[in-house]
């Protein structure tokens, strides 16, 4: 029998209860002879709650301490697990990030995994124990604890897969797959048997958070298949895996929405060489993450830049931008939270036409203003106000015939 790593995300583990429950379940897995890694979240709502009380000290927590507070909700599930299991008479070892010898650079609250020094895990493997990892956790090489950013737990799961060669990754959750949009905002949506990766990373960076875009990465560069399943009950899940031919006929797959993103706005900026260059590089170098830009042609000799970034990051941007806008002469800085962003995607775009133009003639008929556009080869994202973003979500998923009982081989030629 192989080897597989699972991975419990925090609604699985978010009390005693559920997580004898998920003792349970590993021990059903450990009775069919497979080795076995879980990779474990913190209780649902923990994070948020360490990183209420870090602003309750401080407006501007530092980062590496951060990291030190939200890492210990992955070291409460762990060692309950690992009681739970050898409550039912099974060897378990819980082991943190560093024991698990998970490497990762410096960029603290989304750093990035280097390095796995696999044997401590293996060691333990080998004498038969079910290995218990706290997601979400590393360290860097000054041994400082470092953080993988949110949801970062599928990532350590992923990761360790790969690292330990193993024969898949299996990532349990409060869903029981990927669906064609978030269940919890549309009812109708319908879980998708199989996704290619290149579709499963364009809807995890888009924002659907049930699988954590380095993961996704992860998985696609070493083919680690990966499937997405509940917790609570049993099912088929979803399989991400390498593209498959019959996926192209669907020319969109998936809606995607994300509430948790803020545009900037530099205003008044002078229209000449070199000006965007310097805004950029000062965001760049502090590794956010922008997403969408849009550029006004100028009418008189100034023009207005705007920007999307993750929210959680907006403070930091608008500094630097601040301090960029006075270096080039600005005018000023606006922030606006208020927007959302919704998306569709499909590797069927690449040969279907017009869908773009179906995405805008939908939110027209809705009503809805379309801010910022941004398109790839199997993707169209909008900046929308954040208040239409669910009924955008339900109109765009109705229209492209994602629901049960419709067509799925869309028709826009
Ligand atoms: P966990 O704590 O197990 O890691 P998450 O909350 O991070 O779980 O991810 C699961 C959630 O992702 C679901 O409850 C669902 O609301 C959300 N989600 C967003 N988009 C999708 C989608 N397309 N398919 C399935 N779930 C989605
Ligand atoms: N506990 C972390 C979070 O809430 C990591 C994870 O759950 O994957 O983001
Ligand atoms: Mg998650």
């Amino acid at each position: 029998m192989g080897l597989i790593v699972q991975k419990y995300g925090g609604t699985s583990v978010g009390d005693v209860e559920r997580i004898k429950n998920v003792a349970k379940k590993v021990a059903q897995y450990k009775a069919q002879g497979h080795g076995l890694v879980v990779v474990l979240s913190a209780m649902s709502g923990k994070t948020d709650e360490l990183i209420k009380l870090a602003y309750q000290i401080t407006d501007e927590p530092s980062e590496r301490e951060l990291d030190m507070l939200i890492s210990t909700g992955e070291r409460i599930t762990i060692p309950l697990l690992a009681m739970a299991l050898q409550s039912l008479g099974l060897k378990a070892v819980s082991l943190t990030g560093r024991q698990s010898g998970i490497f990762t650079d410096s960029m603290y609250t989304k750093a990035r995994i280097t390095k796995i020094a696999k044997e401590n895990v293996q060691k333990y493997l080998h004498d038969d124990y079910i290995v218990v990892v706290a997601g979400f956790q590393g360290v860097d090489e000054s041994s400082n604890v470092t953080t993988l950013g949110r949801g970062g737990s599928d990532t350590t799961a992923v990761a360790l897969a790969v690292a330990l060669s193993a024969d898949k990754c299996e990532i349990y959750t409060d869903v029981d797959g990927v669906y064609t949009t978030d269940p919890n905002v549309v009812p109708q949506a319908r879980r998708i048997e199989r996704i290619s990766y290149e579709e499963m990373l364009e809807m995890a960076s888009l924002g659907a958070k049930v699988l954590q875009t380095r993961s996704v990465e992860f998985a696609a560069k070493y083919r680690m298949p990966v499937v997405v399943k509940s917790t609570f009950k049993d099912g088929p899940g979803t399989w991400v895996v390498e593209e498959e031919a019959d996926m192209e006929k669907v020319a969109v797959s998936s809606v995607v929405y994300d509430k948790n993103q803020a545009k900037l706005t530099v205003v008044g900026v002078p229209d000449k060489p070199g000006i965007a260059a310097k805004i950029f590089n000062a965001i760049a170098r502090a590794e956010i993450n922008v997403d969408m830009i849009i550029q006004n042609v100028s009418v008189t000799a100034l023009t207005d830049l705007s920007l999307t970034v993750p929210r959680a990051e907006a403070g930091k941007a608008m500094k630097l931008l601040e301090s960029a806008a006075n270096e080039i002469e600005a005018k000023s800085v606006m922030i606006d939270e208020e927007i959302g962003k919704v998306s569709i995607v499909g590797v069927g775009m690449r040969s279907h036409t017009g869908v773009a133009a179906k995405f805008f003639s939908l939110m027209a008929d809705a009503n809805i203003n379309i801010e910022m556009i941004s398109t790839s080869e199997i993707k169209v994202s909008c900046v929308i106000r954040k208040g239409d973003v669910d009924r955008a979500v339900r109109i765009l998923h109705a229209g492209f015939h994602l629901g049960g009982g419709e067509p799925r081989v869309e028709q826009a030629h």
